[in-house]
This record gives C-alpha cells, sequence and structure tokens, in this order.
C-alpha cells in the first residue's frame, strides 16, 4: 500500500494498517521538521478523539489537550454564550494543535516500525485503473523512482499528485468559492476569553480561538487579493479590538504575531472519491473552509473509514466495504460542508447582487437572535458544530 502526504489522514490511516500488519509506505514531499511544526487546525470533535482513542493514538491528546464547550457571539445587539456540552449530544471538542497530533502519529508510527520518506514528492500516479498502481516520485536527491502496490491513498491535500492525476472526466468537481477572505493569524498571547469568540460587526468578521494556554489564532476578515503582509502587528490588534468590541467586553491580551496567512474561504468536493486503486482522502477528497473547524476531523474520520475497509479488502478478502467508502465518507463530507455554509452565512455578508446586502444583513441579525433563544435551534448548532 502506497500513502501518499504525511498529515493527519495519510497518519492514522499508516498507523491502522501498519498496525493490521498490512505493508505500507508514506511518501511525504516536506521534511520531518516541516510536517512537526506547520500549525493549522486546533478544534478536534468528539468523534475524532474517540477514534484516535479506539485505535491507542490518542495519549498526547489525553494529557495535554484541553477540553472545550462554550463560544460566545459579539454583535451589535450585544453578546450570547453557549455551552455546546449541555446541548444537542453534549458533546465538546478538544483543544490540541494540530503539529501535536501530527507528531504524536508520526512518533507512533515510527517507533511501530512504519516506513516513511521524506523529502520525497509524489509526481504522478500511474496505472489507477488497473490492480497494479504506482506513484512515480522525486526522491530526496532528486533521482526519479516508481513505488508500486495494490492500492494508493491520496492524502497529499489538495494540491496533491492524486488530485492531478485524475483523468479528465474521471470524477465531478463540485465547487464553490464564498467570496469571502480571512486574514489567519497566530499570535503568542494567552486567549483572552474562555470561549470561541465570533464577533460580527459592519467591518467584517474577527475570530477567536484558543490553541494552548500560551497561543492565539485569531481571524479577521479581509478584502479577498489582500496581502497578509499588508497589515502592521498594531493595526492587526486594534482592528481585532475594534471588531471584538473590547472596550464593552473586555481586552484583548496582545502578544507577536507568529504566522498569517490569508485564507479565501472555498468548498470542494470531488465525486467519487474512488478512481480504481487510487482513494482520496483529507483535502485531497474535500476541502471545507475554516468556517467551522470540520477539515483535519473529516481527514480522521475518512482515514478510519478508508483503513477499515482495506483490512477487510486485503485482510480478509471482501472488497464490498471498499466499494462503500467514497459514499459512506461523502454523507459525512456533504453534513459538514452543509454547515460550514451555514456559519459562513451567519458570520459574514456574502457578495451577491444590488441591495441584497441589507437583505442579508437582516437575515444574519434574525439567524443569530434565533440562536440565542431557541432551544431547539442551539440543540441543532451544538450537534452539527462539534459532530463530524
Ligand atoms: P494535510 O494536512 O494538508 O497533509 C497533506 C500532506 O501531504 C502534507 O504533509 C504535504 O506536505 C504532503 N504532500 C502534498 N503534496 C505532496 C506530494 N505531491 N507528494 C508527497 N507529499 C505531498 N481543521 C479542523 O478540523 N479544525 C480546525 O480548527 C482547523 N483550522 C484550520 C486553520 C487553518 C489556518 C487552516 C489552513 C486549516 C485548518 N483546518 C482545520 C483544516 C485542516 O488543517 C486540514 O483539513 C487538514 O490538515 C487536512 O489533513 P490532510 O491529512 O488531508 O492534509
Amino acid at each position: 500500500m502506497v500513502i501518499l502526504g504525511a498529515g493527519p489522514a495519510g497518519l492514522v490511516l499508516g498507523n491502522l494498517l501498519h498496525g493490521s500488519g498490512i505493508d505500507c509506505v508514506i511518501l511525504e514531499r516536506a521534511s520531518r521538521a516541516h510536517v512537526q511544526t506547520r500549525a493549522r487546525a486546533g478544534f478536534l470533535a468528539a468523534n475524532t478523539a474517540r477514534v484516535l482513542e479506539r485505535h491507542g493514538l490518542a495519549e498526547g491528546l489525553r494529557r495535554r489537550g484541553q477540553e472545550h464547550s462554550v463560544c460566545e457571539f459579539r454583535t451589535e445587539d450585544g453578546r450570547f454564550r453557549l455551552d455546546y456540552s449541555l446541548l444537542g449530544r453534549g458533546e465538546r471538542h478538544t483543544v490540541y494543535p494540530q503539529q501535536d497530533l501530527v507528531t504524536d502519529l508520526l512518533t507512533r508510527f515510527l517507533d511501530a516500525g512504519g516506513r516513511i520518506r521524506f523529502g520525497t514528492e509524489a509526481v504522478a500516479v500511474l496505472g489507477a485503473d488497473s490492480a497494479r498502481p504506482s506513484a512515480a516520485v522525486r526522491e530526496a536527491d532528486g533521482h526519479p523512482r516508481r513505488w508500486q502496490a495494490r492500492y494508493v491513498a491520496g492524502c497529499d491535500g489538495r494540491r496533491g499528485a492524486a488530485r492531478r492525476s485524475l483523468p479528465p472526466g474521471a470524477v465531478h468537481r463540485h465547487h464553490r468559492d464564498h467570496g469571502v477572505s480571512w486574514l489567519g493569524l497566530l499570535a503568542e498571547a494567552p486567549p483572552s476569553l474562555d470561549a470561541v469568540g465570533y464577533a460580527v460587526h459592519p467591518r467584517g468578521f474577527a475570530g477567536h480561538m484558543a490553541r494552548s494556554p500560551e497561543v492565539t489564532r485569531y481571524y479577521l476578515q479581509c478584502e479577498r487579493g489582500s496581502s497578509a503582509n499588508a497589515w502592521s502587528q498594531d493595526r492587526i490588534w486594534d482592528e481585532l479590538a475594534l471588531r471584538m468590541r473590547a472596550t464593552d467586553h473586555g481586552p484583548l491580551r496582545r502578544g507577536r504575531i507568529v504566522q498569517r496567512s490569508v485564507v479565501d474561504l472555498e468548498s470542494d468536493v470531488l465525486e467519487p472519491l474512488r478512481h480504481g486503486s487510487l482513494f482520496l482522502v483529507g483535502d485531497a477528497a474535500s476541502v471545507i473552509s475554516p468556517s467551522a473547524a470540520k477539515g483535519a476531523n473529516l481527514a480522521v474520520l475518512e482515514a478510519e473509514i478508508l483503513a477499515r475497509a482495506l483490512i477487510d479488502d486485503l485482510v480478509r478478502g471482501d472488497p464490498e466495504p471498499l466499494d462503500r467508502y467514497s459514499a459512506q465518507c461523502l454523507t459525512h463530507i456533504w453534513r459538514a460542508q452543509e454547515f460550514s455554509h451555514w456559519m459562513i452565512r451567519l458570520l459574514h455578508d456574502t457578495p451577491g447582487p444590488d441591495g441584497d446586502r441589507s437583505f442579508q444583513a437582516a437575515l444574519r441579525r434574525s439567524r443569530l437572535e434565533s440562536l440565542r433563544t431557541s432551544r431547539t435551534h442551539q440543540d441543532w448548532f451544538a450537534e452539527n458544530y462539534v459532530g463530524v
């Protein structure tokens, strides 16, 4: 089995297959140091923690993860909080930085004797419509090589070789550009509130998400096409304080901004997630905007579904679960996409025809009011917010 990419999807898949005695290799373009320090997700859903627990991969999460269950909305009408552990299915998030999860999964895989080739870039997947597909790669020393296997798992993200190798017409790409961009920021600063903060402001959305007692992620809605470096540190903090209404609700704890990037909010789903012997997993299968923090959670869920199906096929000789892989994952993916889309419309004015802006703003206000006051709406929110 060849696995492309050592992100959450590839590493969960690799650990589960290796643990079941299936010979596999993970081919990763970046260095070990790079994948272990790439800060991205942080909010892990209850089901993600259960998957990791089930396979003995949750030790770090259990020891260092922080349970989280409150979000706070700030609007022109004031603020309100939802404790989602008391709503819906009563589940919580675990806050655990993605780079720590990746480090745990990597260490576990290597300690168990798993094979990873860092600095190895997949260039193409060849023969996916045959029973002997292969990955053509450029090795760390620049030499080309082919890795052949019974199956290839594309866990190499949205710009990886797996997607690029799909022949025209093999899959349909559903795509939506939500027309909204965020400046994603990582600050060396303790969280400013004990909740995820969502601020809806006439100047645009601002978000606050704890990552650890010393590090906090912030988001600022920005103009499409903005440069991440166009904002000075002072301007970022002043704008965050303004949109989060710090004067009314308490000051922000400022610190050095150590990472920044502009994220265009997009949704992208491929269908089906299998082409012959090639399977798509995680961001290679679907990209979801970070508005609902679902991407890493979907990646872990899909990796477990694929691992189980591959074990059924390769160990027990039952190919049927593999045939169901795509449909099973797409059910979860579309549910997450629907919720993420709903969150985008709750938190922003999205572009529309003339006159639409005030209509959208009024709808958004009404949605927020319903979320503040309706227990039924809150239960639905909680179930979808923590769930994948
Ligand atoms: P990746 O993590 O992208 O891993 C793919 C791997 O493949 C990488 O290591 C890459 O180097 C490697 N690779 C790429 N091309 C090749 C190639 N050609 N050959 C070999 N290797 C290759 N999700 C959440 O669930 N919660 C959150 O709170 C959250 N916050 C986010 C915040 C930000 C700013 C961003 C950008 C994303 C966030 N996400 C969040 C999304 C989440 O990080 C991704 O969905 C997740 O990383 C997907 O995992 P993956 O394993 O599919 O892909």
